[in-house]
């Protein structure tokens, strides 16, 4: 048996712990056996993780975009043992509760206002397929199933089941090894790289052609709005959404926007549709949701998307998973926005970005560097070859700092808590990476 740690461990013990893992247990994206060490990490609080031996690491990562608090703040402690105390879960069926009560009111004022109805989902991977299902369902109810076609843009990523990964980016996503059984939805080119980049008339008139010579066939339009991430850390101007929400509008379609990592601040903005001033039809949110505590995410709409489902021959949302509306998760959900709210995250974000904006920009001279680009509390250098994951993960460790670098991208999001001096430290590491390519 694998001892229960609750501080260092023995280099014995973990390497029995390591041994196993490698041998038993899936990673993300990974083979087993394991080709690549995995890093065993004991314990973390505020920014930094604790590896078995001691180590103490920055997170630049805030586990995928979603401890933006950092780790084991007393506040979401607090909401987490206070829900405890009273029940860890209970059925949703048939049956509601305080915690999910109260942090669906907090959504549905915080979110763009025609958003009013919420489903609670137990991942981002399932809020994306619910806002899927309520697409074609919004169609179905109307007598119209041929409308069953989604159009997105290439480079985005919405999850890994099979509704899915046939919107992620075709050729960076897993199309290749599923084409045979994915649906069969609409790609538009990547928008122009670039936040402040000026509209380019050729690519909204094609993105307009596209959509107009679909219409027919197409129920909605899915897109991450202004950064798509892990499809490839890609940044792009407002104007683009705002022209999506357009085409929708010209053509009945429901515009979904996935801000399952860019929601709660990350941007610079609350919500990456706040760029654009526009509000969407549906809404998936996740990973920040609950500050990195708990797997939870949800899907809003619209009045009309709701009434039109629920008028349908269905007559009902055809979803419904066990561990829906969990409470625990929804109160530390709760607690993770007010104290997102109790702060000036806004101030924190800012200075994220001009940190990181200030420190990676000299790294774009690097030859092995094709581009460097920051936006809100995000730092990306993207290297011109694909790079060696073991070696960059290395040298991020030399410099004290956990980053996890795919494809040719060396990125980061560190939590909104960080310190100068720790963004800094971030930085410097994605920097020494960049000159070791
Ligand atoms: C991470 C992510 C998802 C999937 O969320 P999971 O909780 O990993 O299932 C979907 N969409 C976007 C934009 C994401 O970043």
């Amino acid at each position: 048996m694998i001892p229960l740690q609750l501080g260092r461990m023995s280099p014995t013990e973990t390497e029995r712990m390591l041994a196993f893992d490698r041998e038993h247990i899936w990673h993300p994206y990974a083979p087993i056996p394991a080709t690549v060490p995995v890093y065993p990490v004991v314990s973390a609080d505020g920014v930094r993780l604790t590896l078995a031996d001691g180590t103490e690491l920055i997170d630049g990562m805030s586990s995928w975009w979603a401890a933006v608090h950092g780790y084991n703040h007393p506040r979401l402690n607090a909401a987490v043992t206070a829900q405890l105390g009273k029940m860890a879960h209970v059925m949703f069926g048939g049956i509601t509760h305080p915690a999910a009560v109260r942090l669906a009111e907090t959504l549905v004022g915080l979110t763009p206002e025609p958003l009013t109805k919420i489903f609670f989902a137990d991942s981002g991977s399932v809020a994306v397929e619910v806002a899927i299902k309520m697409t074609l369902q919004y169609w179905r109810s109307q007598g119209r199933p041929e409308r069953h076609r989604l159009l997105t843009i290439r480079g985005g990523y919405h999850g890994d089941t099979f509704g899915d990964m046939a919107v992620c980016d075709p050729v960076n996503g897993m199309h290749h090894i599923f084409n045979d059984v994915l649906a069969r939805h609409v790609f538009a080119p990547s928008p122009p790289l670039g936040y402040s980049a000026a509209p380019d008339q050729a690519y909204l008139d094609e993105l307009s052609a596209l959509a107009a010579a679909h219409a027919h066939e197409l129920a909605g339009i899915i897109v991450e709005p202004i950064v798509q991430g892990a499809g490839g850390m890609r940044f792009y101007a407002p104007e683009y959404l705002r022209a999506l929400r357009e085409i929708a509008d010209e053509h009945g379609l429901l515009l979904v926007l996935d801000e399952i990592a860019t929601g709660f601040g990350r941007t610079g903005e609350l919500w990456g549709c706040d760029h654009a001033e526009v509000a969407p039809d549906i809404m998936c949110l996740g990973k920040a949701l609950t500050g990195g505590y708990m797997t939870m995410a949800a899907t809003l709409c619209t009045d009309r998307v709701a009434h039109v489902i629920t008028s349908g021959e269905a007559g009902v949302l055809m979803h419904g998973p066990t561990y829906m509306a969990n409470p625990l998760a929804a109160a530390v959900a709760s607690a993770s926005i007010e104290l997102l709210l109790s702060r000036d995250w806004r101030d924190e974000v800012d200075t994220i970005e001009a940190i990181l904006t200030s420190e990676l920009s000299p790294a774009a001279d690097l030859p092995g560097v094709a581009d460097v680009r920051v936006l809100g509390a995000i730092g990306v250098i993207e290297a011109r070859e694909p790079v060696d994951v073991q070696a960059v993960q290395d040298v991020a460790m030399d410099h004290g700092v956990w980053l996890r670098p795919f494809g040719k991208l060396i990125y980061a999001m560190p939590p909104y808590v960080c310190t100068e001096d720790e963004t800094t430290h971030i930085a410097a590491a994605m920097t020494a990476i960049a000159e070791s390519l």
